[in-house]
C-alpha cells in the first residue's frame, strides 16, 4: 500500500488553475488528457465505489467532492457496518447501496453512470464485467488485474457492452510527471540513452491481502513497481522489448507467496536502457531519472499522492503547482464520457503492462532474459 498521504484540499479554483496550466505547457497529443471543457452545464457523472477500503475512504470519495464533472452516486460493499456510516456521511438513497452479490441490479439505476473499481487486484475482472454488464462505464484500480487473459476478458466486456474502460493511472493527470515527458518527447536534453525507476516500501501487517498472491497476484512489483514500469513507458513512449529481472527474499515467513525485492532491466527498441526496482522491505525509493545525450533530469518523489518535485542537469527544478491526482483523473474519464472520446488511459493501457510484469516475473522463474513484441 502507499504510505499515506495527505489529500491535498485543492480549491475547485486552484484546481482547475493547474489543471489548465499544466494542459497549456504540455500539449502531448495521445498521452495527455486535453484541456477541461465544458461538458452539459451542471450535469455531473454519478460514481458508484466498489470496495471502500483504504484508498477508496481517504483519497478517492475525498477527492470526488474536488471534481467538476462528478459526484458520489452509490457505493459496493460486503459490509453493512461501513454501507451505513457511508450513507450517513454521504448522503446516499437506499437505492444506490450495493453488496457484491446484489450489484448486477446497478443496471436499474440511472443515478449512477460511472462504476469505479478499488477492490484486490485479482478482483478487478469479476467486478469490472459485472459492472459494464450493467450498462455502466469503468474506471478500475491498478494493476488492471492479474493475468493478461483477465485483462483482455475486462476489455471485451466493456467493448461489448458499449462502455468506457480507464485503468487508474493517476500520475497521466499529475503536471511534474507530464513535464517530465515534455522534456523526454521534445528531446529538451537530447534524445534518452538510460532512465533509472523504481518505487518502494517496508509493508507491514502479515496477514494483508497484498501478500496473498491469489488476491495480489505477485508482490511489490504488482503493486508499485508498476508505478516504475509505467514511468519508464511513458518516459520513452515505447514498449520494452526485452526483458531481465532477479528477486530476492530474505523473510521467507512473510513472504511466502510473492516476492519481496525484485529489480528488472528493460531494452528498447530504440536503444534506451531501463534499471528499475521494487521492494516490500525498504523505504526511500520513490523516484526516477532520465539520462538523456546532453543532460538528466528526473522526479523524486515521483508518484505520491502529493509533493512531486525534480531535477534537471541544468540546475532548474521541476516544480509544477500541485493538483488532486483523483480527481483530476476522474473529470478527464467524466469529459471523455461525456464528450464520447477515448480515454487516455484505457484498458488496453493496464493489459500492457500487465504483459509486461508477466515477462518479469518469467524472467525471474527462468532465468533467461524474455523477449516481447
Ligand atoms: P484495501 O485492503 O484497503 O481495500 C480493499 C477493499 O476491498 C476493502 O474494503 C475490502 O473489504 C474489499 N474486499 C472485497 N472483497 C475482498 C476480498 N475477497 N478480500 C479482501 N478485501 C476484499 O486496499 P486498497 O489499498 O484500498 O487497494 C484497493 C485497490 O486499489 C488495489 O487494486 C490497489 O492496487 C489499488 N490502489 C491504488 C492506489 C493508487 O494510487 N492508484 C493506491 C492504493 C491502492
Amino acid at each position: 500500500m502507499l504510505p499515506e498521504m495527505p489529500l491535498l484540499h485543492a480549491t475547485r479554483r486552484n484546481f482547475l488553475k493547474t489543471a489548465t496550466m499544466a494542459a497549456a505547457c504540455l500539449p502531448l497529443a495521445g498521452w495527455l488528457p486535453r484541456t477541461l471543457r465544458a461538458a452539459e452545464p451542471g450535469r455531473k457523472l454519478g460514481f458508484a465505489l466498489v470496495g471502500l477500503g483504504s484508498l477508496s475512504t481517504h483519497q478517492i470519495a475525498p477527492a470526488l467532492l474536488n471534481t467538476r464533472y462528478c459526484r458520489l452516486a452509490g457505493i459496493v460493499t460486503g459490509t453493512p457496518a461501513k454501507a451505513k456510516r457511508w450513507q450517513a456521511q454521504y448522503n446516499l438513497p437506499d437505492k444506490s447501496i450495493y453488496n457484491y452479490e446484489t450489484m448486477d441490479r446497478l443496471a436499474d439505476n440511472p443515478d449512477i453512470d460511472v462504476v469505479y473499481v478499488v477492490t484486490p487486484n485479482a478482483l478487478h475482472a469479476e467486478h469490472t464485467i459485472k459492472a459494464a454488464q450493467a450498462g455502466k462505464h469503468v474506471l478500475c484500480e491498478k494493476p488492471m488485474e492479474v493475468s493478461s487473459e483477465k485483462c483482455q476478458q475486462m476489455i471485451d466486456a466493456c467493448r461489448k457492452a458499449g462502455r468506457q474502460l480507464a485503468i487508474g493511472y493517476r500520475l497521466h493527470f499529475e503536471p511534474n510527471n507530464r513535464e517530465c515527458v515534455r522534456l523526454a518527447r521534445e528531446k529538451v536534453f537530447g534524445g534518452l540513452k538510460i532512465i533509472q525507476a523504481g518505487f518502494g516500501f517496508k509493508i507491514g501487517d502479515a496477514r494483508q491481502w497484498r501478500l496473498r498472491k491469489a488476491l495480489s497476484g505477485g508482490g511489490p512489483l504488482m503493486d508499485v513497481g508498476i508505478y516504475a514500469l509505467q514511468a519508464t513507458r511513458y518516459l520513452t513512449g515505447e514498449e520494452p522489448l526485452l526483458i531481465s529481472a532477479t528477486s530476492t527474499t530474505t523473510d521467507h515467513l512473510k513472504f511466502a507467496e510473492v516476492e519481496e525485492s525484485l529489480v528488472w532491466q528493460a531494452t528498447f527498441p530504440s536503444g534506451i536502457i531501463a534499471n528499475c526496482s521494487t521492494t516490500y522491505s525498504v523505504g526511500g525509493i520513490k523516484g526516477y531519472r532520465a539520462y538523456a545525450e546532453n543532460g538528466w533530469f528526473g522526479l523524486d518523489p515521483a508518484y505520491e499522492y502529493t509533493g512531486q518535485k525534480g531535477l534537471r542537469s541544468d540546475g532548474q527544478t521541476i516544480a509544477l503547482p500541485p493538483v488532486d491526482h483523483f480527481a483530476a483523473q476522474m473529470d478527464n474519464f467524466a469529459q471523455c464520457i461525456f464528450e464520447n472520446r477515448p480515454t487516455p488511459v484505457p484498458g488496453e493501457e493496464g493489459l500492457r503492462d500487465l504483459r509486461v510484469m508477466t515477462a518479469i516475473y518469467e524472467s525471474v522463474r527462468t532465468g533467461k532474459t524474455v523477449k516481447l513484441g
